[in-house]
């Protein structure tokens, strides 16, 4: 075979740049990504001409050296993170992003990201204001707390609460609450980066009063509950209630701290799940500082959310820390919003995306499932379609016992395997992710939109 033939074909980059396909790619993308898209392409042309026998295998790449390089520019330019449709059935899925914002919260938020806003001014003053002003007071009135702030996420804002109340004295901590959250959050080593020494009480299962009280020394600066949000001990258990631990805290003058994790403001059992202990539960029984995470059961913006004693909080604020925590705009309009709504509870339902999907009924599930499986009519399928009863979940390290009562389609792929089907979805346009059980592919439709099932449908159609 005469490869020197097919090398003269390949075309100068020149005469690529000179086509009036890649002069489009120009004007939008520049010429050193352009450029650097022909070198490659026609650099694995070489490559295959060397490499390969196949005369047609090699005129047909010859022939698509244009639409490789636009091919090539073009997903050097487009976004890794994009949106994806969770048929999982986890609620607050961490490596989805926890809490969606509602569609309209968004709206809002592109008009006060893209431009300018009065994160840092007073408007009132006409001077400096400060990014906690905005939902401070909402926060005080929503929890009964005197002060209100939020930082990054949870885990800082543990971080930030031991650093300013409890450096370099001992902290108390019950053995049955040294939690670990996923992604490498470990109350010791969080004590450890924040200057404090534990101090352990109790054992596993069971922490008595006394072994507080015992526990007590000179260097005692804070008592530390932490609520064990993604792990349950059942059986032979005793832990020691914020309103009693409270009374020891302020016999021995010391802040009685609560990480609650999920920052839960309203009863949860109206919504068919079990009660979590809320923020204001914790502040009325005595808890000085309470912290817990905006994007999970709260529904709002990834945040770490501080409310307490306004002496507690003042410190936090003075924290050197605190610059290096603390919330962008985005973040502050969002949590503003979110809070906001929780002043209307009949609402929240309708209006916090998370809530909305606990509540949900699972007959009105299944009518997501079965639009679905319509939709699929239009396509030439080669799989096994149903609807089935399945379980959701809240995840995201709350309730992790907690399971809802759902619907799924689901799928046997007859022409892909399982492993193959469900990577196609995930390379698809609109990534979709499912979940796998007894060798079908379930869509739990519970956090799948109604706006989304057309797309879905599309991706799935597709594949199958
Ligand atoms: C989730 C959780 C955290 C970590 O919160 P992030 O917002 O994810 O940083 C810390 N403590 C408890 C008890 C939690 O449940």
């Amino acid at each position: 075979m005469d490869k020197g033939k097919f090398y003269r074909k390949i075309p100068k980059v020149d005469v690529l740049l000179g086509k009036d396909e890649i002069s489009e790619l120009l004007k939008s993308y520049g010429r050193e990504a352009v450029t650097e898209a022909i070198r490659i392409e026609t650099e694995s042309l070489r490559t295959l001409i060397e490499e390969s026998n196949d005369e047609g295998v090699i005129e047909n790449a010859l022939s698509s050296i244009t639409s490789m390089i636009k091919k090539r520019v073009e997903s050097a330019f487009s976004a890794n993170m994009v949106s994806v449709i969770n048929a999982t059935g986890t609620i607050l899925h961490t490596n989805l992003g926890r809490a969606p914002i509602s569609k309209e919260h968004g709206a809002k938020l592109l008009d006060m990201i893209s431009g300018y806003s009065n994160l840092e001014y007073s408007l009132e003053k006409g001077q400096r204001g400060e990014r906690y002003s905005h939902f401070e007071s909402l926060l005080c009135s929503l929890t009964g707390a005197e002060a209100a702030m939020a930082v990054n996420n949870n885990a800082s804002a543990v971080l930030l609460v031991l650093s300013s109340l409890a450096n370099g004295g001992e902290v108390i901590v019950s053995r049955g609450e040294l939690v670990e959250i996923g992604g490498k959050f470990r109350v010791p080593d969080v004590m450890e980066q924040s200057g404090a020494t534990l101090v352990e009480v109790g054992t596993t299962n069971k922490t008595h009063l006394s072994d507080y009280r015992e526990a007590f020394s000179e260097e005692t600066k804070a008592v530390l509950k932490v609520h064990t949000s993604n792990y349950r001990i059942i059986g032979f258990t005793q832990t020691v209630a914020i309103d009693e631990l409270s009374e020891v805290a302020k016999e021995r003058n010391v802040p009685l701290i609560e990480d609650i994790g999920s920052g839960v403001l309203v009863d949860l059992s109206q919504y068919g799940i079990s009660y979590e202990p809320t923020v204001q539960d914790s502040i009325k029984a005595g808890a000085d500082v309470v912290c817990f995470s905006g994007d999970k059961l709260l529904g709002g913006p990834q945040a770490g959310i501080i409310v307490g004693k306004k002496e507690y909080i003042e410190k936090m604020k003075k924290n050197q820390l605190t610059r290096a925590l603390r919330i962008d705009k985005f973040t502050a309009a969002a949590l503003e919003l979110t809070l906001l709504e929780y002043l209307n509870p009949d609402k929240l339902s309708e209006n916090i995306p998370v809530l909305r999907m606990i509540k949900e009924d699972a007959s009105s599930v299944k009518k997501r499932a079965f639009s679905l499986k319509r939709a699929l009519k239009g396509y030439d399928i080669n799989a096994e379609i149903g609807v089935e009863p399945c379980e959701s979940q809240i995840g995201g390290g709350a309730l992790p016992l907690e399971r809802i009562e759902s619907f799924a389609l689901t799928v046997v792929p007859k022409r892909l395997s399982i492993f193959d089907t469900e990577d196609a979805l995930r390379r698809a346009k609109k990534p979709v992710i499912g979940r796998v059980s007894e060798d079908k592919i379930f869509f739990d439709m519970r956090c799948v939109e109604s706006s989304d099932i057309k797309i879905m449908a599309e991706v799935l159609g597709e594949i199958l």
